[in-house]
Order: structure tokens, then sequence, then C-alpha cells
């Protein structure tokens, strides 16, 4: 759901610290014996800095064109025989249905009527006045808490249909940490789809 964190006990600092590297979880360094509730306060506390200093990390390419490799929820794995724009197209369409189903009963939203899986360019994903849902099969290659994200982005078009004040704070509300997904799909979305399966 959320962009992994790591948290590791250490005695060799006497004060919580967090700990941004590139490409690599976001890490939050306490004394031992800390209580997850203290951790999850300090987290809370300093969302605003992690989310700037990740954005600002240089990040390498996902390296994701390679003979005999298939990416799914941002791990490679072998390329079976077949056709692999088939293969694509159907485990997003089975990714993204279990996610719209999911979050939609987390955040108590009606109103969606079909999922369609295509190929846009310009977004990754749009939700129609009827109820349509409609997203890119590239999402099924990145991270699952990247595609969580934008399955939450067009639930919340079902209450609020544009970019209003008001659906940016449905959208945090739902999905708190969503600077750091669109900044993972904006650094990148091009590699995604430059990709040819
Ligand atoms: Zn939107």
């Amino acid at each position: 759901m959320t962009p992994p964190l790591l948290i590791r006990e250490s005695s060799r600092v006497r004060r919580a610290r967090i700990v941004v590297a590139p490409n690599q979880p976001v890490e939050v360094v306490v004394p031992p014996g800390t209580s997850a509730a203290w951790i999850d306060g300090f987290v809370a506390e300093h969302r605003e800095w992690i989310e700037r200093r990740r954005a600002a990390e240089p990040e390498p390419s996902l390296g994701l064109q390679r003979d005999g490799v298939a990416w799914l929820g941002g791990e490679p794995r072998p390329v079976l025989a077949g056709d692999l724009a088939a293969w694509y197209r159907r485990q997003a369409r089975g990714m993204l249905t279990e996610t719209v189903e999911r979050e939609a009963a987390r955040l108590e939203v009606s109103g969606w009527s079909r999922i369609r899986v295509g190929d846009p360019r310009s977004r990754w994903g749009s939700c129609s006045t009827r109820g349509t849902l409609s997203f890119s099969w590239r999402l099924v290659m990145a991270p699952a808490w990247v595609a969580d994200y934008v399955v939450v982005h067009e639930l919340c078009h079902l209450h609020q249909m544009n970019h209003s004040r008001r659906f940016w704070q449905l959208v945090d509300e739902a999905y708190p940490s969503r600077r750091v997904a669109q900044a993972w799909l904006k650094r990148h979305g091009p590699e995604l789809h430059a990709y040819r399966p």
C-alpha cells in the first residue's frame, strides 16, 4: 500500500534518525526498545520531509528492457514462452481488478462498473462518468504501491470528477504517500512507456 520503510534498531544511535538513499527503501534507525507507536508518530511527523528528500535523490533507471526478463510489481522474473504482450495484459487485468476491488472496499467507494486495460500514452488511468476505470497495462511492471496509488486516484474521481482541492484532499486521506508515488511515475514513466514486450 505505501512505499517501503525499513525500521532498524541500533544501539549506536541515541535519537531516532531517518536515512534516505538512492533507490533504497527509506530507513528509520531507532535506539533499541523504541515502541512501534512512537515510530509511527515520528514517521508521520516527518512525512513531508521524507517525501521531499526522496524526490530530490537521483535514481538510476530501472533497466526494464532485458532479454528473457519480465516484470511484475517491480520485480524481475523469467519470461515463459508465448506472447509476452498478451501475458502482460492478462497479468495487468488480474492485478488491477484485485486492487480496485480491495481499495473500493477499504475506501467504501461504490459506483465503478468495469475495468479496461489499454496502453494510453498521456495518463496512467482514467475514470468515466459511467464508472468505467481505464488503466495502462504498464502499471503491472511498477511496484505494487505505485499501481495502488493510480487505482486510489481513479476511485476518488467517482466522488470528484475533477482535480480540485477537494479531490486532492480525498486522495491524500486515502493514500497519504501519494507524492512519493507521483514522483516515482514522473521519474520512471518514460522508461515504462519505452518498454517493448
Ligand atoms: Zn485524475
